[in-house]
């Protein structure tokens, strides 16, 4: 999940200190499940997004399920998790594919109404004890050695805000825009961008 513009500091803090047991890095389907789940386990938890207003943010065709993704969503709902709970409430058209083939190719999916998804998954971890969002980018991962083991470990974060966050435990979900570009007008024009908004990451 690094690249070379990522860096990887023995812990060194500078600026504000603060501290919690985990950091999740992302707050898209991924971070939200894990943040969410190491939440409900009591652990004191630290989520962290590039922008509030873009929790949960799906894709321009907001899709949940279908082929060889709905078992996904089955697996998360059997596990405890959000996914299926919040697109059950925010479904505009729901259908299941492949139903004239076999049975091992049939996927529910459902089109979600964007906007409330995303409003109802921000809510939902607002209201989740032991977890707090925060809106910050995580530009390093903070590594310390172990003096038994000789290995390092990840120790915790730093923020642009030049805040540091010591954990016990980091879950990177930064996505599928890692340090990705946008090409415009016939690829004329190129920028760092992710989808539609949000920037690429670098962690
Ligand atoms: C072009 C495109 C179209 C797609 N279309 C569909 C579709 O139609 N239907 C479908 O089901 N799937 C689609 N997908 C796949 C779907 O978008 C991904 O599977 C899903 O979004 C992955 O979720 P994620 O949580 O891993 O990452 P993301 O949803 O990308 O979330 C990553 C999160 O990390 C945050 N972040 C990144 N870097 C940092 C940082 N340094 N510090 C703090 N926060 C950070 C971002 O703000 C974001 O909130 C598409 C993917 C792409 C690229």
């Amino acid at each position: 999940m690094t690249n070379e513009n990522t860096k990887q500091t023995q812990t060194n803090t500078s600026g504000d200190i603060q501290q919690t047991d985990v950091v999740v890095v992302g707050a898209g389907h991924a971070g939200i499940e894990a943040a969410l789940a190491c939440a409900r386990l009591g652990v004191d938890t630290v989520l962290f997004t590039l922008s509030l207003d873009a929790v949960a943010n799906m894709p321009c065709n907001p899709s949940i399920g279908g082929s060889a993704k709905g078992h996904l969503v089955y697996e998360i709902d059997a596990l405890g998790g959000e996914m299926g709970r919040a697109a059950d409430r925010v479904t505009l058209q729901s259908r299941t594919l492949n139903l004239g083939k076999g049975a091992a190719v049939h996927a529910k999916r459902i089109q979600a109404d964007r906007a409330k998804y995303r409003l109802l998954m921000k809510h939902t971890l607002e209201c989740q004890d032991h977890l707090r969002l925060m809106q910050a980018e995580v530009t390093e991962l903070l590594t310390e050695r172990d003096e038994k083991t000789g290995k390092s470990r990840i120790s915790g974060v730093r923020t642009r805000l030049n805040e540091s966050w010591l954990c016990k435990c980091a879950i990177i979900c930064t996505g599928t825009f890692l340090d990705s570009r946008i090409f415009c007008r016939r690829g004329q024009l190129s920028s760092r961008s992710g989808r539609i908004a949000p920037r690429g990451t670098i962690v």
